[in-house]
């Protein structure tokens, strides 16, 4: 069984754990929501006058059991909209997650500080996954002593990647793997990647993924 944990495709097997990640919107229903998906309210997408209805919408919605994360949600300061507008709602994000006992899938955008300090202060105790993650080892070391989750995609493809030594080194329990909105690559070609670079059999790494992916959405193994 393959899980590609955060991903913005549909895409159906029979060998396949597909979280699709959706970005609420006021209009969003509950009959459009896949099997198993992550809700939030993605930064890029904000819009100031219609944010508080999407809001209320994914409060909604959140509840349900098919949706097993809270995200993707987080900072990014390479947009227009201002961080602090960011932060407040990130904030909201991260006390509905606390409430539900829900995991975080997180997008970060250079504001990696920003980040950890908002770990720190809300004292959060469920899973924060980084999404996507794609850093330098200094900042992964960082992240991974705050008790930081991640998840890696096609940047681990890529042999000039920064975050090689990442991929190798970290421990079985602080990672999964995703495609994220790529369609040009399946989540079997990133498996295979990361079992390569961390010289275990394509077999173990589903199965210790499978463990993580249990242990952080709470689900049981049935
Ligand atoms: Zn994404």
């Amino acid at each position: 069984m393959y899980i590609d944990f955060h991903t913005h495709c549909d895409r159906k097997s029979p060998d396949l754990i597909n979280l699709q990640t959706l970005h609420v919107t006021p209009e969003l229903q509950v009959e459009e929501l896949p099997n198993i998906c992550s809700l939030g309210l993605h930064p890029w997408f904000i819009q100031l006058e219609t944010w508080e209805s999407a809001w209320l919408n994914l409060v909604d919605l959140a509840k349900l059991s098919q949706v097993v994360a809270i995200g993707e949600c987080g900072l990014d300061r390479n947009i227009d909209l201002p961080l602090e507008t960011q932060i407040s709602i990130f904030q909201k994000h991260i006390k509905f997650a606390e409430s539900l006992q829900k995991p975080i899938v997180i997008h970060c955008v250079r504001a990696f500080s920003e980040l950890i300090a908002l770990k720190k202060d809300t004292k959060s105790t469920v899973p924060w996954i980084i999404h996507g993650f794609n850093k330098k080892e200094e900042v992964f070391q960082r992240l991974l002593k705050h008790d930081f989750y991640f998840s890696f995609g096609a940047a681990i493809l890529s042999d000039r990647s920064p975050i090689l030594q990442a991929i190798t080194t970290i421990p079985n329990n602080r990672f999964l793997l995703e495609t994220d909105d790529r369609t040009d690559i399946s989540i079997r070609q990133i498996y295979d990647r990361a079992a390569a670079l961390r010289h275990v059999s394509r077999e173990a790494l589903q199965t210790q993924l499978i463990e993580t992916y249990h242990q952080l959405t709470g689900l049981g193994l049935s």
